[in-house]
């Protein structure tokens, strides 16, 4: 077994109920258990007018897929949910991002872990503690350390 961590982001199209189907989702995903999923958190949209909030969440996956095949499921999910299919390469609603696996280190075409901007962003590392509060990010320490550097960065816990 291995332990995943995914970020979930929407933008769209009612992105709170985005991210709530898609939170539903992860648990149908094959060979695979949701652990735990975080509060979603609102970021507003800075210096763009009538733009929805961005909403985002970050779950905690256990599974027996390699980091490639979770990858695959995880594309298939935002292809599931994520794209509007009302016009030819609309924007996507949906964005899952592979945050963790394990320990693991991956620099590939496809797949880089830890994400690279994992520990630069607040609406992903303030989920992401909320979760796993003793979390290391290899190559960079506890996840907790990159907080302060992401304090300017407005986040909002949302109410369950
Ligand atoms: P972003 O998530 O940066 O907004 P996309 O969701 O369009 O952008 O992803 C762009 C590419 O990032 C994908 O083709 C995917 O193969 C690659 N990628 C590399 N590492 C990861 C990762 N850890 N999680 C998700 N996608 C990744
Ligand atoms: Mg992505």
């Amino acid at each position: 077994m291995h332990l995943a961590y995914v970020a979930l982001g929407a933008n769209l199209a009612d992105p709170a109920n985005q991210i709530r189907a898609a939170l539903a989702a992860l648990t149908e995903l094959p060979q695979s258990t949701l652990l735990r999923a975080s509060s979603l958190y609102r970021t507003a949209p800075v210096g763009i007018a009538h733009q929805p909030d961005f909403i985002n969440a970050v779950a905690a996956l256990e599974t027996t897929l390699a980091p490639h095949e979770l990858l695959d499921e995880l594309f298939a999910v935002e292809a599931a949910f994520g794209r509007r299919r009302d016009y030819h390469h609309a924007p996507r609603t949906l964005d899952l991002d592979l945050l963790l696996y394990d320990g693991e280190v991956i620099d590939s075409a496809r797949l880089t872990l830890p994400h690279p901007r994992l520990h630069l962003r607040a609406f992903v590392l303030a989920p992401l503690l909320e979760i796993a509060p003793d979390c290391r990010i290899p190559g960079r320490g506890l996840a907790s350390a990159w907080l302060p550097a992401v304090s300017m960065q407005a986040i909002e816990k949302l109410a369950p």
